[in-house]
């Protein structure tokens, strides 16, 4: 028996591109059925990550359509992180295989083929990967390649060119339930999962219609969280800058001493003032990190549900709405 693959696509006000690529998804999803690599009882899950648009509307039509789609609505927005593990935990027990994708038609379906090839070699999951960014604006390109950089400076082990397209079977689901974070970075936790995984390359795309909901600012603080969830290694970096002002402080001292000791004390307004706002400089950026961290684990500790299921299409099982019901076993 093929296995049963679900492919899980985050869509927010998406009214403009959804009726684009939805076909597009299912002339795939049919394809492999034809092909007989996945089973028939394969879907097309769509999460509506609380849009304002018509975009809840057009995956119940959809889904009415035809029984290969399906849909979840969040009962608000989110986020995107938020939005695709709504719909792998959603998925997880339903299928032996989920494919998350944006549904702006950015990612070549036609990598799906192979990625499906991969698990069916063995790998648990399969990253997607951007050959090239040639259809990105330079900014964009610049950006998001500063963006990898930064997070393997700072110790996230990340897939490079990597973004939320991966193939992940049900067991490495069920193992990455475990990973109770409310804090999420999914890109940099599937390499924590383990499991042997493997990476299909692919060209990157124009967006087909609508505009991206990442811009720069939403990108950095996704950098911020991806860093403090998943690497201390800001902290460590406030530690060997703290030794190493010690040490200058250290060697300052002896220097001031001495120059005492010769009644050369002559005061020095510019120096003590660099010194001064050097190392106050210096304090303030290392209270930022700790307080960054000291928010993640106030927001950790609160353990609020990451996602609620606000209203599922017709074809789907009712179950539990949120992740926190299915910590306590009722899944
Ligand atoms: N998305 C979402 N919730 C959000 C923002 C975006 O579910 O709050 C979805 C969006 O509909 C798309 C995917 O996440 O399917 C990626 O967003 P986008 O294409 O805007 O990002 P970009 O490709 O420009 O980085
Ligand atoms: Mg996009």
């Amino acid at each position: 028996m093929p296995p049963v693959l679900y492919i899980v696509i985050p869509c927010y006000n998406e009214q403009e591109v959804l009726p684009i690529t939805a076909p597009q998804f299912l002339g795939k999803l049919k394809q492999l059925i034809r092909e007989r690599k996945i089973s028939d009882l394969s879907r097309i899950l769509f999460v509506d990550d609380g849009s304002k648009d018509k975009t809840w509307e057009i995956i119940t039509r959809l889904s009415a359509e035809d029984i290969h789609f399906t849909g979840i609505q969040q009962s608000r927005n989110r986020g995107h992180q938020n939005a695709v593990l709504a719909g792998l935990m959603e998925a997880r027990d339903l299928c032996d295989i989920t494919i998350s994708i944006d549904c702006d038609g950015q990612d070549d379906i036609n990598a799906m083929d192979e990625m499906v090839d991969c698990y069916l070699d063995g790998c648990q999951i399969v990253y997607g990967v951007r050959k090239s960014r040639d259809t990105d604006t330079f900014f964009k390109r610049t950006t998001a390649l500063g963006f990898y950089k930064v997070l393997n400076m700072f110790g996230v082990e990340s897939v490079c060119n990597h973004a939320d397209y991966r193939l992940v079977s049900s067991q490495a689901l069920q193992a990455f339930a475990g990973f109770k974070e409310v804090n999420l970075f999914l890109r940099g936790m599937f390499p924590l999962v383990g499991f042997k995984s493997t990476s299909v390359y692919y060209d990157r795309r124009e967006r087909l219609a609508g505009k991206s909901h990442y811009p720069l600012p939403k990108m950095i603080n996704l950098a911020i969280d991806g860093i403090t969830s998943l690497s201390v290694k800001p902290l460590r970096m406030i530690t060997v800058m703290g030794l190493m002002v010690a040490f200058i402080s250290f060697i300052g001292v002896i220097w001031s001493f001495v120059q005492a000791l010769r009644g050369m004390t002559v005061a020095g307004w510019a120096s003590m003032t660099c010194i001064i706002c050097f190392v106050s400089g210096v304090q303030l950026v290392g209270i930022g990190v700790l307080g960054e961290y000291i928010g993640k684990i106030y927001l950790e500790v609160k353990q609020r549900p990451r996602y609620i299921i606000s209203q599922r299409t017709g074809s789907l099982v009712e179950k539990n709405n949120t992740d926190q019901s299915s910590e306590t076993g009722a899944v």
